[in-house]
């Protein structure tokens, strides 16, 4: 190695420049990630890519990038990082990927899209005013003026037009009646609901991306930050369907998420009531219910109900009619990741913070009994 690097530069351009085939990025044993991240680089966006990882993800790791790397084209730096991040998902787990990006591509290629002004963020024509104004002020009493908190972690407010509404739920009849002609197969929305689709995986992808980037994630930073609120990075985005052609009901359960945004589209049904049961961690799941965390929630066209995803909860019989509701299950990579090194949740899990008190209660105990015993033999 010459002393001042020289040799070392031109084996790391000849490596990017490959043999003349095309773009060849180098060698990840060759070269390593910086320790610290360049906090004065600009990372490229990642955001238009198809990737496995959160484009967030992307921009962030290009921060640690050899500074040979922070240069060269972004899909060659892209190479470069997916290659680091393949190592950190087992094998099954990219099988898997890669078949959901098949499947995906393959609706996407064959689908007719029915309203295209869907599939990407008009907020104005979206939303109802007094949420964005809210959204727009972005402060907790900016929120706290529209909403209402039914009880400790559970708002409700008033957030889709009802014209967004109708056009959703006949963009989704659409999908739905591509999928009986041509007899795809596809996903079910959950383990749980049976009748419903997944918005990501005919186009709106992109759409509900934004819709949790700039209006689920202010709210969440403010009411969820315990939780991961304000690091929400990807999403899950269905539909569901009740009546008695389709789901009745849904058992009390948790979600795959750190945040949830439940909307009615419509239409017209009675019954099926969203209930409550309390916030718990992995551990306590299945704990009993306090009568204070018991609370039953009505869904009325165009409202949302934004709960954290562990906050225990199931849907009554919709016992007339035919309910529809958009789901967004919004997670946070870095919440998960900081999760598996904790054992103790009781900033919001409602049982650990039973046993939290428990514990301190018993402690000061042990201490009054200590001073007792303490005056029944005084020191002489
Ligand atoms: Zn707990």
């Amino acid at each position: 190695m010459s002393v001042d690097g020289t040799v070392d530069r031109r084996r790391d351009v000849q490596a990017m420049i490959g043999n003349g085939n095309g773009v060849v990025a180098p060698n990840h044993s060759t070269h390593r990630l910086r320790l610290n991240p360049n906090t004065e680089h600009k990372p490229d966006s990642y955001d238009n890519l198809q990737l496995e990882y959160s484009p967030l993800l992307f921009s962030s790791l290009e921060r640690y990038l050899p500074p040979i790397m922070l240069n060269v084209s972004r899909d060659v730096k892209v190479q470069y990082m997916r290659e680091i991040l393949m190592k950190y998902s087992p094998e099954g787990e990219r099988n898997r990927v890669q078949r959901h990006k098949e499947y995906r591509q393959k609706i996407m290629l064959n689908y007719q899209p029915l309203h295209n002004e869907l599939y990407s963020m008009h907020a104005t024509n979206f939303f109802v005013p007094s949420f964005l104004k809210a959204v727009n002020d972005n402060s907790e009493d900016s929120f706290r003026s529209i909403i209402s908190e039914a009880a400790p972690g559970i708002f409700t407010f008033e957030m889709l037009q009802p014209h967004f509404c109708e056009l959703l739920l006949s963009e989704v009849e659409n999908f739905e009646r591509w999928v009986c002609e041509t007899k795809f197969r596809i996903m079910q929305p959950n383990t749980m609901n049976k009748y419903g689709a997944v918005l990501d995986d005919f186009g709106l992808d992109t759409m509900l991306g934004k819709l949790m980037d700039d209006y689920v994630r202010p709210l969440s930073k403010v009411f969820f930050s315990e939780v991961g609120g304000s690091t929400l990075d990807s999403h899950h985005g269905f539909v569901v369907e009740y009546g008695i052609d389709r789901d009745v009901d849904l058992g009390f359960h948790v979600d795959d998420a750190e945040v949830t945004l439940n909307v009615c589209l419509g239409k017209q049904f009675s019954g099926g009531e969203l209930f409550f049961r309390g916030v718990r961690c992995d551990k306590h799941v299945n704990t009993e219910t306090l009568p204070e965390e018991i609370l039953d929630c009505c869904h009325v066209p165009g409202h949302a109900i934004l709960h954290r995803g562990r906050h225990r909860h199931g849907a009554r019989a919709t016992t007339g009619g035919h309910r529809i509701n958009l789901i967004l299950w919004c997670r946070s990579s870095v919440f998960r990741e900081l999760k598996k090194y904790q054992k103790d949740f009781s900033s919001w899990c409602g049982e650990c913070q039973r046993e939290k008190k428990e514990r301190q209660e018993q402690s000061v105990l042990a201490t009054k009994l200590e001073l007792l015993k303490g005056d029944e033999n005084p020191a002489w």
